[in-house]
């Protein structure tokens, strides 16, 4: 059985404080993700959900866990704010798996915080669903992110555009640490603590850079590294993340804080759902550009602890290309390339085009790429008859691309509109349609017979334009 761990709690007292249980009246475990558990070494008895349901929504403390809320600053569409913090999470806290990866374990919507200002630190049931499903889709698509580890219903009613039943999500991480934990420290003047974050950052997820000549500059250039994968990760599946804040942007570079995110329908570039996000910032296409200005802000920190601008710059400098890089590595086996071109860059963004003009679903266009290997669709123009022609010239066995383009290209994705009816009918009492959308996006690749629907694109009338934060 696993024990837990504080490392965290050992960090300057700045970073983080006592967060107190609050408790729920009539918990009720709604979900919960066994394989995670027994990653995690976890022997809890699933075969008792209602101790599961006490001790995940911090109704009766966890033996072996102390909550503290950690503190961070962040810049929010581009305004720094010095100080933001947990105001409706909690870290229980971290436990080593067989692997001797360490994991954070944290209730999101149990109560609130010092870090509450003026919120409930409560959370309504649908953005825990959300995020549920969200982020293990996200896992299972082969993406760093967060995982779930149980949502509970509160038995509570949350106030927020109406009255919704309450939630808590168990989230785990390969950390909390954000660009906006460096930012707190930065805007303080603090250089001690900074140092200490950036020593303790270093040890989770940079050992290596300890012993560089340059620890800051390593550890920078991890985080650049981490980000440019995550975000052209996401530009190759469609996904908008839509509050690209840094203190939403992790340094483990995992995918962190489903809030107003979609993965789209329609392909455009400059699509947004988020209902905050009026100006777009945060658009599928401007996801690049805000990760390299996100790192930005964290080089700003690290430069308090290494003077030195040359290498901070040269990584920041990189970063787009770096991000161009790894999408290309990404898309090419979408199109069922092996080889790289000069050229692969128009490739992409030719067919892009066409399925913009056409208004074309993202995730079945690339799909059905696989069955179109001899006969591109006429609606794709040019990049038809240029995509025939590397597949020519790379001569592969195409029965062997096909299956390859197969196992990239998922078939089923947390389409907003399934989300939004699982929430719905979970609002209502019934679980059942969560528990068969999460089933269907386990196996986000392959064909499962019956549940043809889960891929299809939603009717007109099931659209879902915009998102929410729901905090
Ligand atoms: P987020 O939109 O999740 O990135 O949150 C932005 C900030 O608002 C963070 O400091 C959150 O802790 C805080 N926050 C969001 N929702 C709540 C809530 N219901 N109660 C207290 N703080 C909240
Ligand atoms: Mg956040």
């Amino acid at each position: 059985m696993s024990e837990f761990q504080h490392s965290y709690r050992d960090l300057p007292e700045a970073l983080h404080a006592q967060a107190p249980l609050r408790g729920f009246s009539a918990p009720e475990l709604l979900a919960w993700n066994q394989p995670l558990a027994t990653q995690l070494g976890l022997e809890w008895d699933a075969q008792d959900p209602a101790q599961l349901a006490r001790w995940l929504s911090g109704t009766e403390s966890l033996p072996g866990t102390a909550p503290l809320a950690q503190a961070y600053a962040g810049h929010q569409f581009g305004q720094f704010v010095p100080q933001l913090g947990d105001g409706r999470a909690m870290l229980l806290g971290e436990l080593v798996d067989a692997q001797g990866r360490r994991w954070d374990l944290q209730l999101k919507g149990a109560g609130r915080t010092p870090w509450s200002r003026g919120g409930d630190g409560l959370s309504s049931l649908g953005p825990v669903l959300r995020e549920f499903l969200l982020s293990e889709a996200m896992h299972r698509l082969g993406v760093p992110t967060t995982r779930a580890l149980a949502a509970v219903v509160t038995g509570e009613e949350v106030f927020r555009r109406q009255a919704e039943p309450g939630g808590v999500l168990t989230r785990v991480a390969a950390s909390h640490l954000r660009i906006g934990t460096f930012q707190y420290l930065a805007a303080r003047g603090d250089q001690a603590s900074l140092k200490a974050l950036a020593d303790y950052a270093i040890a989770r997820h940079d050992p290596d850079a300890a012993a560089a000549q340059r620890p800051y500059l390593a550890l920078f250039e991890g985080v650049v590294e981490r980000q440019a994968r995550l975000v052209a990760h996401w530009l190759s599946l469609g996904f908008i993340h839509g509050v690209m804040n840094t203190d939403n942007t992790s340094i483990s570079g995992e995918t962190l804080d489903y809030g107003p995110c979609a993965f789209m329908d329609e392909y455009r570039a400059l699509k947004v759902f988020s209902s905050i996000d009026q100006n777009g910032r945060y658009a599928y296409a401007n996801q690049a550009p805000i990760v390299h200005w996100n790192l930005a802000r964290l080089a700003e920190c690290l430069l308090v602890l290494d003077p030195e601008l040359d290498g901070f710059q040269n990584a920041l400098d990189r970063t787009p290309e770096l991000i161009q890089e790894h999408r290309l590595a990404l898309m090419r086996p979408k199109l069922g390339l092996a080889t790289a071109q000069a050229d692969d860059a128009t490739l992409v963004d030719t067919l892009l085009q066409a399925l913009e003009a056409g208004e074309a679903d993202f995730t079945l266009s690339f799909r059905e790429l696989s069955g179109h290997l001899h006969a591109p669709d006429k609606a794709w123009g040019e990049f038809g008859p240029r995509w025939q022609q590397r597949l020519q010239a790379e001569g592969r066995n195409l029965a062997q691309v096909r299956a390859c383009m197969d196992s990239v290209n998922p078939l089923y994705i947390p389409r907003n509109h399934q989300v939004e009816r699982a929430i719905q009918a979970a609002f209502a009492g019934d679980y059942k349609v969560f528990d068969e959308l999460r089933a269907v996006l386990e196996s986000p690749f392959d064909v499962q017979p019956g549940r043809e629907d889960y891929a299809l694109a939603p009717a007109r009338e099931e659209r879902v334009t915009q998102t929410f934060c729901g905090t």
